[in-house]
């Protein structure tokens, strides 16, 4: 019996063969607004603190079969946002006072209005509230109690950022002495700066630079430089500099790949982080 389709499909197939362009079907990226629901679920779940407890049990039981004895000064290297502080809030927008919550957007504003928009990253950042993630902030206080490494934050955060980051690092229990290393700032940040936040500059105690040489010192410049303009090669330069000054970084921990590739460690660990990329 012929059919619609018996009698049509071949010419269709035919049709489609010859303007195989107009046929052919293409793969759809998934949908954005489903996505999203699908890691407000890996998060309101448990799913995304279990995945994070993984990783950091890994790191834990290394860092304590790490050997204490080594000819040089031992050092873990963390990031900030999303390892060692969660930023959730803002990430979901939901302390947001309009209609888009949930909308997982980045907003970065003017410092004088932040009273309008709290969940803007700079104003977030100034008022230093971010939550510890837990079980990085253990492994921090662990290595601590150790005392055979000196903990590097290193951070995409910008320098005239450093201070509030200390307040809110130590106000979410970062106890003890640890190093911090920003991104340098540029001419371009200026108008995002808050009005009372460039006046001071963030120390790092003493312990935190190794003596070297000036000899020394210009060869790491040179062997160090930044290859490009992104978050990874900025890390990347960070961790040779403290490699050539002499520092052993035995674990990189992050929850970006932009925060570990590089090498300069001798162990990486990576976060779970669905919900945002930094390159
Ligand atoms: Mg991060």
């Amino acid at each position: 019996m012929c059919t619609w389709r018996s009698k049509f499909c071949p010419l269709g197939l035919i049709w489609c063969l010859v303007f195989l362009g107009a046929c052919a079907t293409t793969a759809q990226p998934p949908n954005l607004g489903d996505l999203k629901q699908v890691v407000l679920a890996y998060h309101k779940d448990g799913r995304y603190e279990k995945d994070i407890e993984y990783v950091i049990n890994e790191a834990r039981e290394y860092l304590k079969r790490y050997p204490a004895e080594s000819d040089k000064p031992l050092s873990i290297v963390l990031d900030i946002d999303e390892t060692s502080l969660t930023n959730w809030p803002v990430i979901k927008n939901e302390n947001r006072n309009v209609s888009n919550d949930n909308d997982f957007g980045y907003i970065k504003i003017a410092g004088d209005k932040c009273d309008d928009y709290p969940e803007a990253w700079n104003c977030w950042i100034e008022k230093a509230t971010a939550l510890p993630i837990k079980p990085t902030r253990d492994l921090y206080l662990e290595a601590q109690e150790l005392k055979k490494f000196t903990v590097f934050f290193i951070s995409a955060r910008l320098d005239y950022e450093g201070p509030a980051t200390q307040r809110n690092l130590n106000g979410s229990g970062f106890s003890g002495t640890y190093c911090l290393i920003l991104r340098p700032s540029g001419p371009t940040d200026e108008r995002y700066k808050l009005p009372d936040s460039s006046v001071t500059a963030f120390k790092n105690p003493p312990g935190c630079t190794l003596p070297v040489s000036v000899d020394t010192a210009a060869k790491t410049a040179e062997r160090c430089k930044l290859t490009d303009s992104t978050v990874a090669a900025f890390k990347t330069a960070e961790r040779c500099k403290l490699t050539e000054q002499g520092w052993k970084i035995v674990a990189n921990i992050g929850d970006q790949p932009s925060d570990l590739e590089g090498g300069y460690a001798e162990r990486i660990f990576l976060l779970p982080n669905p919900f945002y990329r930094i390159r």
